[in-house]
């Protein structure tokens, strides 16, 4: 074991504070990663907020890491001193269930399922997994990624969450050219949803409850911004929709976009608000055979993958970097859906 620290939130209400802790020294398969950037997810505030069941606390949230590697295990043969990786929601799995051996890890159906990358059981130190407000981890080679060397590395960090969470599910339907694809909700995971469905050649339309992030969506690649608190702006787009990917952090009303999708579209559901949504109307769903449905994560060749094509086409996170001790402050701004758009913290500001 070797002393580290972090910022760790110490109950549901109170602030972030410093936080002292152990990691495990490198094993034969495992990586060691100075933490140079790490994105600030929503799913960070649910969990330090106690906003999901199951928070033990002090919580170090953190799972879109991006770092250098320090020393290597002796088995290790994807990475090297000195190599940028990259490390999203996982650490591990049960490696042996369908699901695994499909890549499909973030679906583990071993005990307990995958192992997060905060907040989940650690066999290693029998306490729990502390994740990326720190300033260095170690992990198993099989759930590290490597980074495109050509992006700027604090843009990268939040691809490896908001990236691979968009990216999943617009492979998993399919998105392509030709296709008219709503994303709904125009936060840390709507913006990469908006390039990503974008770069898939498909014809965006964001869809915000925020008129001042009208003209950023454009820039990022939607080709129409809706109003969705405005019913004459919905209207026009009834019955329109293949896909529609739904990102909102918050309880609302689903059948306001379950009746855009044409007959045999989907929506897919990524958000997991604090408060369950109402019960959406089936008839919306029978009468034109549209389907709701949820996609979590991404598996780590997917990951891989979503890197690589992040890479090939210059895509990165539009952030905003802040210092550690920013943190209680971004997480008031993520409340009230002010993020441009996300944040991500600057690793060098943790100071011992
Ligand atoms: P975020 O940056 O806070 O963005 C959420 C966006 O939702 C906001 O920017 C806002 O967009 C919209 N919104 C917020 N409150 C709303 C309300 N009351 N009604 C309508 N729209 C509202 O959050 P994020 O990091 O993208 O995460 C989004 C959700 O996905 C969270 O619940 C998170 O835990 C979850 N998540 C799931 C997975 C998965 O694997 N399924 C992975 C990561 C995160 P506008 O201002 O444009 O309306
Ligand atoms: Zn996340
Ligand atoms: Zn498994």
């Amino acid at each position: 074991m070797f002393k580290t620290y972090g910022y760790a939130a110490q109950s549901a209400d109170a602030p972030f504070a410093p936080f002292a802790f152990d990691r495990r020294d490198t094993g034969a398969h495992d990586v060691r990663i100075d933490i140079l950037y790490c994105g600030v997810c929503h799913s960070d505030l649910h969990t330090a907020r106690g906003e999901w069941a199951g928070t033990v606390y002090p919580n170090v949230p953190g799972h879109e890491i991006v770092g250098r590697v320090t020393e290597v295990g002796s088995e290790v043969t994807k990475f090297k001193v000195g190599g940028l990786v990259g490390v999203g929601c996982m650490v591990d799995s049960c490696r042996t269930c369908p699901s695994c051996q499909e890549g499909f890890e973030q679906y583990c159906e071993g005990p307990g399922g995958f192992i997060g990358t905060y907040n989940a059981p650690d066999k290693h130190t029998g306490g729990v997994t502390y994740g990326g407000y720190s300033k260095s981890i170690v992990v198993d080679e099989a759930f590290t990624l490597r980074v495109p060397e050509n992006l700027d590395l604090a843009a990268v960090a939040p691809l490896l969450c908001a990236g691979i969470t968009t990216y999943s599910p617009l492979r998993h339907w399919n998105v392509q050219a030709g296709q008219k694809v709503g994303i709904v909700g125009l936060g840390g995971l709507g913006h990469m949803g908006v390039k990503l469905a974008a770069a898939f050649g498909a014809h965006v339309v964001l869809f915000t409850t925020s008129a001042s992030k009208v003209e950023d969506a454009k820039r990022l690649g939607a080709h129409e911004v809706v109003i969705s608190k405005d019913p004459q702006q919905m209207a026009k787009h009834a019955n329109s929709f293949d896909f529609i990917l739904n990102t909102v952090a918050a309880s609302h009303d689903l059948d306001q976009f379950t009746g855009l999708l044409k007959r045999d579209g989907t929506m897919t559901l990524v958000g997991v608000p604090e408060h369950a949504h109402p019960s959406p109307s089936v008839a919306n769903l029978i009468f034109k055979r549209r389907k709701l449905a949820g996609s979590l994560i991404g598996g780590i060749a997917e990951t891989q993958e979503m890197l690589d094509f992040c890479g090939k086409h210059g895509i990165t996170s539009d952030i905003e970097m802040i210092r550690m001790d920013e943190i209680d402050k971004a997480y008031e701004r993520m409340v009230k859906s002010d993020v441009k758009y996300r944040f991500v913290i600057d690793m060098a500001t943790l100071e011992a």
